[in-house]
């Protein structure tokens, strides 16, 4: 039973590679979009959304670069020491083992002590393309304590390793950070801002006598009416469908996240045994 499951997975391994190539595609498309739909509406309209979506997107780039920065800072700053073969031997025994069987070239990953964190659960992540794991101290308790959870956990993590995922997860981290504090709520109030002015320009629109809003269209008045009356119709279902895109792309990172979770987690149970 359990070796029916494992070579499926590593059925399903042999395509994690241009899985992760399209999810990587699909990650940059969002954040292009993300970041390229307020600037091209900026472009267009000569409001003063235009400096704020402006602003909304420099703001989102800093977020999203300094994201990206102290996620990695934060597992290779000064408390972190790279771990020797003959540091650890029982740890690079069960790393040997596992990567043997999940198919990883061996001593592709290397290994990071996180001197600083006495938690227990490793992680992994991707630095000038060499995927690392990092080791926290609590983790060497565990593995003298309870060999086999420990075990599970590496599987887990080099699961990640095998389906790309230390590539696109800090990006993806990052980006979902940018999307939460900057891009939804400034989609959100843009949305309230125009659809007030669409109410309040119906309203004082009304208020108007007939033949001042029909007469003489090619007038510059006629006009400027026309072109008004398209905005506050346009601007209010663009705003409307903009909030709609954003919440769909945080939808995506977290269902490619749960896909992964899933399947590591089908990995630590499978390579278990041995
Ligand atoms: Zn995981």
């Amino acid at each position: 039973m359990i070796g029916t499951a494992r070579d499926l997975l590593l059925q399903h391994w042999q395509e994690e590679k241009r899985i992760a190539s399209h999810f990587s595609r699909i990650m940059r498309t969002r954040i292009w979009l993300s970041f390229g739909v307020p600037l091209f509406y900026a472009l267009f309209s000569p409001h003063l959304e235009a400096a704020l979506a402006v602003f909304a997107v420099l703001a989102a780039g800093w977020i999203v670069r300094r994201e990206f920065v102290s996620l990695r800072r934060r597992v290779l700053g000064e408390f972190t020491q790279q771990l020797d073969r003959t540091d650890a031997p029982e740890l690079w025994g069960i790393l040997d083992q596992l990567q043997d069987q999940m198919g990883i070239q061996a001593a592709e990953v290397s290994v990071i002590v996180s001197t600083r964190n006495y938690g227990d659960s490793p992680s992994v992540i991707d630095v000038e393309g060499r995927p690392r794991l990092v080791v926290p101290l609590g983790f060497f308790k565990m593995l003298g304590r309870a060999p086999g959870a420990a075990k599970a956990m590496l599987a887990h993590e080099l699961a990640h390793v095998v389906q790309h995922d230390t590539k696109l997860w800090l990006l993806a981290t990052a980006y979902l950070k940018g999307l939460k504090l900057i891009f939804l709520p400034f989609t959100i109030f843009a949305f309230l801002a125009v659809s007030l002015t669409s109410v309040m320009w119906m309203l004082g629109n009304k208020e108007q006598p007939e033949y001042t809003r029909s007469s003489l269209p090619t007038s510059q008045e006629g006009l400027r009416t026309r072109n008004e009356k398209a905005d506050v119709i346009t601007q209010p279902i663009l705003a409307g469908l903009q909030i709609l895109l954003l919440l769909a792309f945080a939808r995506g990172v977290r269902q490619m996240r749960n896909r992964s979770e899933q399947a590591a987690d089908l990995a630590a149970v499978i390579f278990l045994g041995g």
